[in-house]
């Protein structure tokens, strides 16, 4: 280092950049541009009040929109090692991690808290995107694996809430590994028989969308949230072909079966909640009718009878099928 980097350069600095504009204070909408007072949009859930653009939510925000008053509790996840590789990029793996800890206040990108939702018992895990981008490290493998086993331990239903990168290269093979470890992870939530939830938010990519976050029993999508594995532009490069409007958006995902409900944030807490009763009531309120005989000659619809077995195959049928 000498004097031009250590004493000119932070100069011109200072006098090319703006002055402190305190930029939390007023917001602009990426999508309609207007400016929002930051109580405004705080009020909103980040909401855009003029073109309904969903903008990140932050964890703490999200935990306290879902839960029954706000109110939930944390659970501590199990320490990993850090930096198993010893990676460098323009900065030590390590330092970087403690840079996001001092700003997100966050071990990692991940915060599992139970609690209760519409009266259930639920355990959340959010990923944190202001945590190096969500990204799926060991220690967020390692959350949703706490989580997914706290659920089964309060037969509780599951909600992973991701809002990710994908993998985190930092941690090489080891990142990847996370992969198959939530897999499994979500088989035994879904194998105590309990729901599994999955809230699709912006942006829900790479590898965690090649895991936990597409294995949900019903998956909720936020409006206008970004959900795929790659990047359109790595896949129109790849394939040379131009990519129809709104790909990988929740909505076009919603038409083509990869989502089965998007919501308005304001509608996420009743639509949970929702979904949650209908999955965990043991027995439906409804009365069970039984269809109309086929034909119709008994006329009517009955309770309690059964109806009449379908006719047996012919064996016919069957041939050119197996
Ligand atoms: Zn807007």
């Amino acid at each position: 280092m000498n004097w031009l980097t250590n004493f000119v350069r932070p100069k011109i600095r200072a006098l090319v950049s703006k002055p402190d504009v305190p930029d939390n204070l007023w917001q602009k909408c990426p999508a309609c541009e207007a400016m929002i007072f930051y109580r405004d949009l705080a009020d909103a859930h980040h909401v855009c009040p003029h073109c309904g653009h969903h903008m990140r939510l932050g964890t703490d925000d999200r935990l306290r929109l879902l839960f029954d008053g706000g109110d939930h509790q944390t659970i501590e996840l199990p320490k990993t090692q850090p930096d198993p590789l010893k990676f460098r990029d323009t900065k030590r793996y390590p330092d970087r991690l403690k840079d996001y800890q001092g700003r997100t206040g966050r071990n990692d990108a991940i915060v599992v808290a139970h609690g209760t939702m519409g009266g259930h018992k639920v355990v959340v895990a959010v990923l944190d995107f202001a945590f190096m981008g969500g990204s799926m490290g060991m220690a967020v493998g390692e959350g949703i694996v706490a989580g997914a086993r706290l659920a089964v331990l309060q037969k509780a239903p599951f909600i992973a809430i991701p809002a990710s990168g994908g993998a985190r290269m930092q941690e090489g093979i080891l990142s990847l590994m996370q992969m198959p470890r939530t897999t499994i992870a979500i088989h035994e939530v879904k194998e105590a028989g309990l729901p599994y939830i999955v809230v699709l938010t912006d942006p829900t990519t790479g590898g965690v969308t090649a895991s936990f976050a597409m294995l949900g029993d019903i998956h909720i999508a936020e409006r206008g949230a970004t959900i795929g594995f790659a990047g359109t532009r790595v896949i129109e490069e790849t394939i040379r072909e131009k990519l129809p409007d709104g790909f990988q958006k929740a909505e076009y995902l919603l038409e083509h079966g990869m989502v089965d409900i998007v919501v308005h944030r304001d509608d996420l807490r009743d639509t949970l909640i929702r979904v949650i009763d209908l999955l965990t009531r043991p027995h439906p309120e409804a009365e069970i009718l039984a269809l109309p005989a086929a034909g119709g000659a008994s006329g009517g619809v009955h309770t309690g009878e059964a109806a009449p077995p379908e006719p047996a195959a012919q064996p016919g049928d069957r041939s050119d099928t197996e």
